[in-house]
């Protein structure tokens, strides 16, 4: 029998360049933290927009709270299902140009919840080689037969599909999380339409930072229609927590019976949807016009200071490939005032560790700049 002793192999991960741990901050105020007694220009949230800490969503909550109260109570099939979460998927639904919509606890959860609800034993899986995590994750336990693709290797993707049993179902990421890049997505769409696959997009790095009034990659691409099942996240964009599934009417009525981590799972708070419906409008409006035209000079200014490639999304990796590089880097830059991460297996493939740089609406041109200027000389003096 393997004993439990820990300690062999929590060591081997510090030797690898592969330990994790937890820093708590101690304040936050839009990019800027707190850690350790020090302030620290924050180059590392999914809070593109810089909404997080606004005043905006600090009203939308307290005022959701002051309505609501706290927990909902029950899960969403008992008596957890308030007026508010229902407003929130209609509203959903008309943003993403569905029928419907339902919301989960977190965008993770609605991964673990619809694909499985979807798909089984017979069917096939299709994923690209870059998915998140949750897809992963989803996939497996939908007990599905699981292929994969090439990073937006469409030709393979054909080959696949060609070969494919029961139902197909084919997963992509719209933005990819951890290389900033966009899906091949009109001839992806086009391949699966011709195949009669559905398509999961999840557009948890797109939504509010591309298209008009944010609303994706697929928006931005006219390709609403054409896509089954849209998957999304309140927890980055829109600075809240939760996310949800945009799709037709009997798709989600199908996900309302038979997703396990919809059906049980306390609902999310009845405030956190009242500010989140707040906090969609204030998005595809004005102020998220202004929000995401913030975000793209920002985009343009990195790029050509760093002289890296464009990218439609705030999401800006510099490859080290070694993983100790990767954390000497980050931990310089640390040293420097800026917090950035280093990413490294298994979040990214072996060899593939990197700085993951996240812009925010709520930067300034000075902070880039600056964060520019460092990042420059160390790159300089650590070929
Ligand atoms: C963050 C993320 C998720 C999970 O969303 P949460 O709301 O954080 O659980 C799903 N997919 C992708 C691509 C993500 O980056």
């Amino acid at each position: 029998m393997r004993d439990w002793n820990l300690k062999p192999e929590l060591d081997d991960l510090r030797a690898q360049g592969l330990w994790r741990e937890l820093k708590p901050l101690d304040e936050v105020e839009g990019v800027v933290v707190r850690r350790d007694g020090r302030e620290l220009v924050n180059f590392s949230s999914n809070d593109y927009l810089g909404v997080s800490s606004s005043k905006e969503v600090r009203e939308a909550l307290a005022q959701g709270m002051a309505k609501q109260g706290g927990g909902s109570g029950a899960s969403r099939l008992v008596c957890g299902t308030h007026r508010v979460h229902a407003k929130l998927e209609e509203a959903i639904a008309e943003f993403k140009k569905t029928q419907a919509a339902l919301c989960f606890s977190s965008g993770y959860a609605v991964a673990l919840g619809t694909i499985p609800a979807l798909v089984g034993k017979g069917d096939t899986l299709i994923l690209d080689k870059l998915c998140h995590a949750c897809l992963v994750d989803a996939a497996r336990l939908s007990g599905a037969t699981i292929r994969v693709f090439p990073h937006n290797h469409l030709d393979k993707l054909a080959r696949l599909l060609e070969t494919a049993t029961g139902r197909v179902l084919i997963v992509t990421e719209s933005i990819f999380s951890m290389d900033g890049d966009a899906a091949a997505l009109r001839d992806l769409v086009e391949l699966k339409e011709k195949h009669g696959a559905w398509l999961l997009l999840d557009e948890a790095h797109a939504v509010g930072v591309i298209g008009p009034q944010g609303r994706g990659l697929s928006a931005a691409l006219g390709l609403e229609d054409r896509i089954e099942l849209h998957m999304g996240t309140l927890s980055k964009a829109l600075g809240l927590s939760g996310g949800y599934l945009a799709a037709s009417r009997q798709v989600i009525d199908w996900l309302i019976n038979r997703a396990r981590s919809f059906i049980y799972s306390t609902a999310p708070p009845p405030f956190l949807a009242h500010a989140a419906g707040e906090m969609l409008k204030r998005m595809a409006g004005e102020e998220g016009e202004k929000r995401r035209q913030k975000l793209r000079e920002h985009a343009h200014c990195l790029r050509k200071l760093l002289n890296i490639p464009e990218h439609p999304a705030a999401i800006y990796p510099l490859i080290f490939g070694r993983e100790s590089q990767a954390m000497q880097v980050s931990k310089s830059l640390l040293e420097a005032g800026f917090l950035v991460p280093a990413i490294r297996y298994p979040t990214v493939a072996r060899g593939q560790a990197r700085l993951r740089i996240t812009l925010s609406a709520a930067h300034d041109e000075g902070q880039i700049e600056q964060l520019a200027g460092v990042l420059g000389k160390m790159v300089q003096e650590k070929p």
